[in-house]
């Protein structure tokens, strides 16, 4: 008696997990869209936030041509910045608050880079280490960039991510997180409120990969790439999107500028982009 409704609901849960396994394998679009349909889309229309991540030298590199077509396309992007590159160079991140960017707290040092932080990660570093890392970034962009962020991403996000960012966010005075993959979070690729006040708004996933996070690293550069092919990429990017504009959806993405920029990739997805209404999460929130 005890065990019967205990299997009861096992039985579900693993039937139902059986369920979704087998229908991403055979039909991801439709798994795709369904688990999107889940969602409670904040904008209440098909909306689009468009992001980027700042890690390395080379996405310095990029980023002139990068906020050269965000201006062209005239689409406002998240840019997720560390304090040590605002430091070394304040003129282009100027240029992108100038250009009505919305700057993405990504830690001071994000921890492993291998010029600022090696061997450091950021799941290890103690809560006031944490701590220190937000809070420093946000210091150093207010003093030379002028802006209080209100947002932030975990370095590394998914795998480095910890809950103690949540309460450090909250003690000071952040609005959201975007450290969490679609795939794997409640919200269903939509913010939703995590703990502490925080909102959590997760980088999404694409149309035949639902379970993966459409980035340039899983999709064409990490061993067995999900796509290995630039148009492919594009290709798999406008798809997307014109799904989530046929369904009303909200969905984030994040990419690193210096992947994109190759082979005008991000030129062909601004392109589309101006098909949807794009948002930035400060205006979400
Ligand atoms: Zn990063």
């Amino acid at each position: 008696m005890i065990w019967g409704p205990f299997l009861r609901t096992y039985k579900n849960r693993y039937a139902a997990f059986l369920a979704r396994t087998v229908i991403h394998k055979i039909a991801p679009a439709d798994f795709f869209i369904k688990f999107m349909s889940k969602q409670k889309n904040p904008c209440n229309a098909a909306t689009y936030s468009l992001t980027f991540d700042f890690d390395f030298e080379k996405d310095i590199e990029a980023f002139p041509a990068l906020l050269d077509l965000l201006k062209e396309y005239n689409i406002k992007a998240g840019l997720a910045v560390i304090g040590k590159f605002v430091e070394k160079y304040p003129d282009i991140h100027k240029r992108a608050v100038d250009e009505g960017h919305e700057i993405i707290n990504h830690s001071y040092t994000h921890p492993d880079n291998p010029h600022w932080s090696p061997n450091r990660y950021f799941n290890k570093l103690s809560y006031a280490e944490q701590k220190e890392e937000i809070e420093k970034a946000h210091e150093v962009f207010y003093k030379i960039l002028g802006v209080e962020s209100i947002g932030f991403r975990t370095p590394h996000y998914g795998n480095l991510h910890t809950e103690s960012v949540y309460p450090i966010l909250a003690e000071l005075g952040y609005k959201y997180s975007s450290s969490t993959a679609a795939c794997g979070y409640k919200g269903f690729g939509a913010p939703s409120v995590h703990s502490h006040g925080i909102i959590e708004i997760p980088t999404g996933c694409s149309l035949h990969f639902p379970l993966a996070i459409f980035d340039s690293w899983n999709m064409l550069r990490k061993n067995n790439p999900f796509l290995g092919d630039d148009d492919l990429f594009v290709k798999e990017f406008i798809e997307t999107i014109e799904v989530i504009s046929k369904h009303n959806l909200f969905l984030s993405h994040y990419f690193d500028p210096y992947d994109v920029i190759k082979n005008n990739k991000i030129d062909r997805m601004l392109a589309e982009l101006k098909k949807i209404k794009t948002i930035l999460y400060r205006d979400i929130i």
